[in-house]
């Protein structure tokens, strides 16, 4: 019997690396485990187009059933793995069976945090799902009141999408300023300037200290003591690797840490996308992306290591957003970063922030400027060799 290769996981980088796969005409058995009952689909459109959208929304599959019909690629939907033996090469489903694998990659993405406090509520939600998207998109309605808990990408998006819906929002963000360990005080003051400016009341530099009400959450108690009403609760303090079912394999619940080509240190064992602690030449050391264009390349990476190929070049960290009609987009690593200077115009919502280290670029952020992307993208690609000792 041909066991092939299994993909456990059914996001972005399996998709992706299933379908460079068969492109690249593997002959042998392929097939996708997947616990949500969904073919692969597209994540980002959750908390954007889908959140918009008026009325039955485009679903964002990749592919249609026929796709994977036609290139015999079995979907194991609404499957659960549970547990991994490396040595029997064989992975274990919540059903009480088990597969067998001749090689096996794991893309079982991320999931969301949650807060203790907010436990046992019938008015909270995180939003990583279809289902998690549909919810939200049904109660933001003109005048709903929605807390967000946490000013990550995810919480902005989703304010932006509920003001454009006519809901009232407050955002509640435990750090001085929007993302600002990740991008630095300049841009995190634009950030609150633009969701204040959009009507959004955001409160900085407080946590929720206690919730009041039955099943449902009335209102929370900020540690200054102000109270917030709401109707629902959207947390959005950030996701962690969905890897804690690898646990008796050995492997670290913060990703599977991986070489360049998405090899674990198990035996035919691979892994992509937000499951995979990949291997930075530059920071020389093991990192979890966490975004899309990583995820994709990650699982063409693994395929191509499958196919026998040589492994491309590590991707440049980049991830973007759209918040209130503009498109916002990072590439690089502005953790290293010694200075930013501001070209353009921060109030029109048009301008680049170059983020240096020693006076050479290290990460860039473009706002309402999709076209400066290649150029900086070029510069930043030495970012994906290895540092000069
Ligand atoms: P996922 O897409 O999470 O897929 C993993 C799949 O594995 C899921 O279907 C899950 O149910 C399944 N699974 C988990 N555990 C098991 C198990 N034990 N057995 C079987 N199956 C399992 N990135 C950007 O760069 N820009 C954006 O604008 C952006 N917007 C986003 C908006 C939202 C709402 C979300 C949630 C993410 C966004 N991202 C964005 C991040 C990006 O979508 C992810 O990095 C990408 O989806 C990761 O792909 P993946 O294949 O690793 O994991």
């Amino acid at each position: 019997m041909d066991d092939g290769v299994v993909i456990v996981g059914g996001g972005l980088a399996a998709q992706r690396c299933a379908e460079t796969l068969r492109r690249g005409e593997y002959p042998g058995r392929l097939r996708i485990v997947c616990a949500e009952p969904h073919r692969p689909y597209d994540r980002p459109p959750l908390s954007k187009e889908l959140l918009r959208v008026e009325g039955e929304a485009e679903s964002p599959a990749f592919r249609p059933e026929q796709w994977y019909q036609e290139r015999d690629i079995e979907l194991l939907l609404a499957t659960s793995a549970t547990a991994l033996d490396p040595d029997a090469h064989r992975l274990e489903l919540a059903d009480g069976s088990a597969v067998s694998y001749e090689h096996l990659v794991i893309a079982t993405g991320a999931r969301p945090r949650t807060l203790p406090l907010f436990d046992g509520y019938t008015n909270v939600s995180t939003l990583r799902t279809l289902e998690d998207s549909r919810l939200l998109r049904r109660l933001l309605t003109q005048g709903s009141r929605l807390a967000i808990i946490g000013a990550g990408f995810i919480g902005q998006e989703v304010a932006a999408a509920a003001r454009a819906a006519g809901a009232d929002v407050a955002v509640i963000e435990l750090e001085s300023l929007p993302l600002v360990g990740l991008l630095g005080p300049e841009l995190g003051r634009w950030f609150a300037e633009l969701h204040s400016a959009e009507g959004v009341d955001l409160i900085l530099g407080e946590v929720v200290s206690s919730v009041s009400g039955g099943e449902r959450i009335e209102s929370l108690t900020l540690s200054d003591d102000r109270s917030v009403a709401c109707d629902h609760v959207l947390i959005g303090v950030g996701v962690t690797s969905d890897v804690g079912w690898l646990e008796s394999a050995g492997l670290p619940a913060t990703g599977v840490p991986t070489d360049a080509s998405g090899r674990s240190e198990l035996p035919d064992v691979f892994a992509a996308g937000d499951a995979a602690a990949a291997y930075d030449p530059f920071l020389a050391q093991h990192v979890v992306s966490g975004h899309w264009e990583a995820a994709s390349r990650q699982g063409i990476q693994v395929a191509g290591a499958l196919l026998g190929r040589e492994p491309a070049p590590s991707p440049l960290p980049s991830f973007w957003s759209d918040q209130y009609g503009t498109r916002i987009q990072y590439l690089g690593h502005a953790q290293l970063a010694d200075d930013v200077t501001i070209e353009g115009d921060m109030t029109a919502r048009d301008f680049v922030a170059h983020y240096t280290r020693d006076g050479e670029l290290v990460a860039a952020v473009v706002v309402g400027r999709p076209r400066a992307v290649g150029e900086l993208r070029q510069r930043l690609s030495y970012l994906t060799e290895a540092a000069p000792s």
